[in-house]
């Protein structure tokens, strides 16, 4: 049987076994996990994975997302992790639990809120460093004075975002810092804040070496369940798989070419001038896989096969010591933006593998 490719081959077991580890590591010291579907596109079978492995939470940047996953039947509290103005209506008849920084966007969220006769959770986010979402903490008293006003909302807890925008490490003192802002909160205005949540996956070196976790009690996890790295040096997290996912690309033509190109060089496909390395004549095969598939930059090969470049719809690759013919398939890794980009891209199939493990089901073996 010939299989589709380009496909992207998909573990549940996989992600399932890292969404329990890390459950179970982060939940010695009482936190809870959110686990993040938006770079695989909300794909329900792969959050179905997360809450089978202890995710409390499935959190997604998309309403298209949640709602796919909705449709799906995958049941479980859902969090938007951002929150359009445009989409107040929406937001609440679909999720929970959004994240939220704007006083603007939160009386649209109460408005609708009212007429749909629902109760919107938020998570108040902080700006701690970073400089992608959140609230001054200058600002963050009266932030929560106005949000406490609006009848129809609720907030549900408070949370912060590092190493997305600015790279600021997730620290014992930026940390520390969320956990007193919220003793403060609490005393000033009497509330409790359920849900602090602390990061994502690049807080897992602070986890490792804080001596206590302080009032955080929640982490946003994407990459570290699905790839199985920490995010401030992609170093491996100790028992995680990295290889859940796997991209297989057809071999569309091999053959001994030199490897400089001849004729005046101008700009590339992308606008740059490329620039080339002399090893001779070499054994090179083209791949069915281009740029409109996935980031290409991103791959990476085990069994050494070096990409050279590519353009929209092709990929180069050296082929040596590897015999690859037409009609063969290679298979690649992929970091977390070639799995955003192939779980996007209509082009690649997703082959979720089932012989493990069913749809709601445990590993059968
Ligand atoms: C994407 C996202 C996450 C998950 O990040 P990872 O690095 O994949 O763990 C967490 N929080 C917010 C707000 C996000 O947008």
């Amino acid at each position: 049987m010939t299989l589709f490719m380009p496909r992207i081959e998909i573990s549940l077991a996989k992600i399932q076994d890292n969404a329990r580890i890390l459950s179970e590591l982060y939940g010695q010291q009482g936190i809870s996990l959110m686990g993040v579907s938006k770079a695989v596109l909300g794909e329900p079978a792969i959050a179905a994975a997360m809450i089978q492995g202890g995710v409390e939470f499935i959190a997604d940047s998309r309403l298209e997302n949640i709602q796919r996953m909705k449709a799906a039947g995958v049941t479980t509290q859902f969090v938007l992790l951002r929150t359009p103005l445009s989409q107040a209506e929406a937001i609440v008849k679909v999720v929970d639990i959004s994240l939220n920084s704007e006083i603007e966007t939160l009386k649209n969220l109460s408005y609708y809120a009212q007429i749909h006769n629902k109760s919107h959770q938020i998570i108040v986010m902080v700006e701690m460093g970073d400089l992608r979402e959140g609230i001054l903490l200058a600002d963050l008293s009266s932030f929560i004075h106005k949000a406490l006003s609006l009848p129809h909302l609720k907030i549900a807890g408070i949370g912060c975002n590092l190493a997305c925008y600015g790279g600021v490490r997730p620290d014992d003192r930026n940390m520390r810092e969320l956990s007193e802002r919220v003793d403060k909160l609490e005393k000033e205005f009497r509330i409790n804040l359920g849900v602090i949540s602390g990061g994502n996956s690049a807080n897992y070196e602070w986890y490792k070496t804080a001596q206590g976790v302080g009032r955080i009690n929640n982490l946003r996890l994407g990459e570290s369940i699905l790839l199985g790295r920490e995010t401030i040096g992609r170093k491996i997290i100790p028992g995680l798989h990295t290889r859940a996912f796997q991209l297989f690309a057809e071999v569309i033509e091999a053959k001994i070419k030199p490897s400089l190109p001849w004729g005046e060089i101008c700009q590339d496909a992308f606008g740059h001038v490329p620039v080339f390395q002399d090893r001779g004549l070499h054994q090179r095969a083209i791949l069915a896989l281009g740029r409109q598939d996935v980031l290409v930059s991103g791959l990476k090969s085990d069994n050494t096969l070096e990409i050279l470049g590519s353009s929209s719809d092709h990929t180069i690759v050296t082929s040596k010591n590897h015999g690859l013919k037409v009609g063969d398939e290679v298979n690649f890794n992929l970091d977390y933006g070639s799995l955003l980009t192939a779980m996007t891209s209509p082009f690649i199939k997703k082959v979720i593998q089932t012989e493990v493990i069913d749809f709601y089901g445990d590993i059968a073996a």
